[in-house]
């Protein structure tokens, strides 16, 4: 009952796939824009790779890191300007429950 792991370790650094362009494992680690956060950087973890230079998300190998990117950017400024309407309507509501005789 010995079923091989669906996914073979690379001989590179654990969790992290081979360059999607040349193969190589060896990596360093990708330029960040400040825009996408803390959160982005949950969902997104891009590198360079050493060997052709190659940028690519370490998650999502064969996708297209700035359009990638680019969405993250919407849906994180997407999801910012929820959280700033929420508490927008929160003060709004606030401020009329208190303005109210009782
Ligand atoms: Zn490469």
């Amino acid at each position: 009952m010995s079923q091989p792991p669906p996914n073979p370790p690379p001989s590179g650094p654990p969790g992290l796939p081979p360059c999607p362009k040349c193969g190589g494992l060896s990596f360093r680690t990708g330029p960040w824009p400040w825009y996408l956060g803390t959160i982005g950087a949950m969902i997104c973890k891009p590198v360079i790779c050493n060997g052709c230079g190659h940028e690519f998300d370490t998650k999502k190998p064969q996708a297209h890191l700035p359009s990638r990117k680019r969405n993250l950017a919407i849906v994180i400024n997407a999801i910012g300007g929820i959280g700033i309407i929420i508490v927008v309507g929160l003060i709004v509501w606030m401020i009329m429950n208190a303005m109210k005789p009782y």
